[in-house]
């Protein structure tokens, strides 16, 4: 029997595993770093709480990966603890599926509610001409957004950049105010030195032209359907398993291994060799320091290309190719916890929440006077996350850095001191409030589209001349993937595995489409 091993029991290596399971008779065998599986979307517990690193929403326009999604995990047939403590009655139940309150083994429909907190104030996400902006960002400023939006409806600049790209679309002062200090905080790299790619990928339709569009069908009441032709920004609803989506990984984990496929965790694959022209084995290292080699006759790797260029052995890499992967940009991240009695801020939304809390699934931090970007509300992703979901709320605070800054090497108590002086600072929580906390710390969360990423292109090349090399995921494409592209470029390198296409064209090509993306 032929054996693919397969990097990372990430999305991307789990679904690789899964499909190859269901669909052919090659054996994968998964190495994983870490002593958990899910990558950058597990679930991480703390004292009895459940972190999701980044709020995943499960929402995709393709609806083989929906169907996947529900296919694991089925959709909740009963209300789950929130609705029930509401008295609320408005999702849509599966008929026969399984109850929250009762079963482990389920996903729910949840409603995304995000905005964006500036001025000390709540605004619109993504940003709206309602009269709530207009009050909030005052006389004076809403003149000078009016004029610069007009401004910038006469005078297009080049698209060179993403400064010019958000200008474009927004005028001067609104792209000050939310997209200039905002797009720094995450990429670490001023607007004007990114490319216009980023923007035309991840906030494609989001415009003010845009924004009236929704306003309107709003207005009229038109409700836009999962699978419609919506800009993916403005998607309200989105489904989530019940302890955050390392509980759908560990379910694929578990699937894998009942059907006979070998998941192996603290498995960090260090070299990888070729012999003419074919990966032949894979050296692993064990948490012990001691090595392993893993003969196989297909490589999945869904490891970083940074990374992957490196552990390369037995193959003359070309100079401009090690180059460009070495200087591959990379943006980390960091997320604290914290378990609070109750926060300062309320819900003054006409949405229904317990206890008059607010109603956000998440709110963008544009304040300039702290480097959170984001916090998390995790008690509205899934009541299940949190212990003691009536009398606390558990909160991520998200702070985007590069390993090895400051930030990523302040002690864990310092950085948690630091972040809770931030919900001090910007009226969010009382430090006397805070019951529990923890940090954690993500490298490569995000690949960054600057620097040596626009001569990526050499290197793809380069890896698909590796005849048995299949290049997955995020960062195994260095591609801005959710989970459902990260999946797909599994379920497409299986695809042809399967029928015995070794192009991997279409591998690559999956989320490079001009349809699709959200936005964050
Ligand atoms: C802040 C944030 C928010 C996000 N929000 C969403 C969202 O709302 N919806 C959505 O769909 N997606 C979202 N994503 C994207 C999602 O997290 C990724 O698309 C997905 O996790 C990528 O899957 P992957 O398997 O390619 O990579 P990863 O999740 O990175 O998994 C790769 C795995 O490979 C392992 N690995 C790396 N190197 C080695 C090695 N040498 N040997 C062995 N193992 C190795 C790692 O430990 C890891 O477990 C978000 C991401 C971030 C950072």
């Amino acid at each position: 029997m032929k054996k693919a091993v397969i990097i990372g029991a990430g999305p991307a290596g789990l679904t690789a595993a899964s499909e190859l399971l269901d669909k052919t008779d090659i054996m994968p065998v998964v190495l994983e770093a870490s002593d958990t599986v899910g990558g950058i979307s597990r679930t991480v517990q703390y004292n009895g709480n459940r972190m999701d690193i980044g709020g995943h929403r499960f929402f995709s326009k393709n609806q083989e990966i929906m169907d996947w999604w529900t296919r694991m995990m089925p959709l909740q047939g009963s209300r789950s603890k929130d609705d029930i403590l509401l008295g609320l009655d408005d999702k849509p139940l599966a008929p026969g599926g399984p109850d929250p309150e009762i079963e482990d083994r389920v996903i729910l429909l949840r409603h995304r509610v995000s905005r964006i907190f500036f001025l000390r104030k709540f605004f619109d996400y993504p940003i709206s001409l309602s009269k709530n902006t207009f009050v909030n960002m005052g006389l004076g400023r809403t003149v000078k957004a009016g004029a610069g939006y007009l401004a910038a409806l006469i005078h297009k600049r080049p698209e060179t950049s993403l400064e010019n790209f958000y200008i474009n679309r927004f005028g001067k002062p609104l792209y000050s105010m939310f997209f200039e200090d905002y797009t720094e905080k995450v990429w670490g790299v001023h607007p004007s030195q990114l490319g216009a790619d980023w923007g035309s990928q991840r906030v494609k339709g989001i415009s003010i032209a845009a924004v009236i569009k929704d306003m309107f069908n709003k207005a009229l009441g038109r409700k836009a359907a999962q699978g419609d032709k919506v800009e993916t920004s403005l998607i309200e609803q989105f489904i989530y398993p019940k302890y955050g989506p390392g509980q759908l990984w560990e379910t694929v984990a578990g699937d894998v291994e009942a059907k006979g496929g070998t998941i192996r965790k603290e498995a960090e694959a260090v070299a990888i060799n070729v012999t003419g022209g074919r990966v032949t084995s894979v050296d692993w290292r064990a948490a012990d320091g001691t090595l392993t080699r893993e003969e196989c006759d297909e490589l999945l790797s869904s490891m970083p290309v940074k990374d992957l260029v490196a552990a390369l052995r037995g193959i003359d890499i070309p100079e401009d190719v090690a180059r460009i992967a070495r200087d591959l940009p990379y943006r980390d991240f960091i997320t604290v916890g914290v378990c609070v009695r109750k926060l300062k801020i309320k819900n003054q939304t006409p949405v229904k929440t317990f206890d008059g809390r607010v109603p956000d699934t998440w709110i963008y931090v544009q304040e300039r006077d702290v480097k959170v970007g984001r916090l998390q509300i995790f008690n509205n992703w899934s009541p299940y996350m949190v212990k003691d979901y009536e009398h606390t709320m558990w909160i991520g605070m998200e702070y985007f850095c590069c390993e090895g800054d400051e930030l990523w090497q302040m002690s864990d108590a310092d950085f948690i001191q630091m972040a809770v002086g931030e919900l001090e600072s910007i009226g969010i929580a009382d430090p006397e409030d805070v019951l529990d906390s923890c940090c954690v710390k993500v490298k490569k969360a995000y690949p960054a589209y600057f620097g040596s990423y626009y001569e990526l292109d050499k290197v793809r090349t380069f890896l698909d001349g590796i005849d048995n090399l299949w290049c997955l995921g995020r960062n195994g494409q260095h591609r801005y993937n959710n989970m459902d592209h990260s999946m797909l470029s599994a379920m497409e390198c299986v695809r042809n595995l399967k029928s015995g296409i070794r192009d991997k064209d279409n591998v690559w090509n999956v989320n490079t489409e001009k349809e699709y993306h959200e936005a964050k």
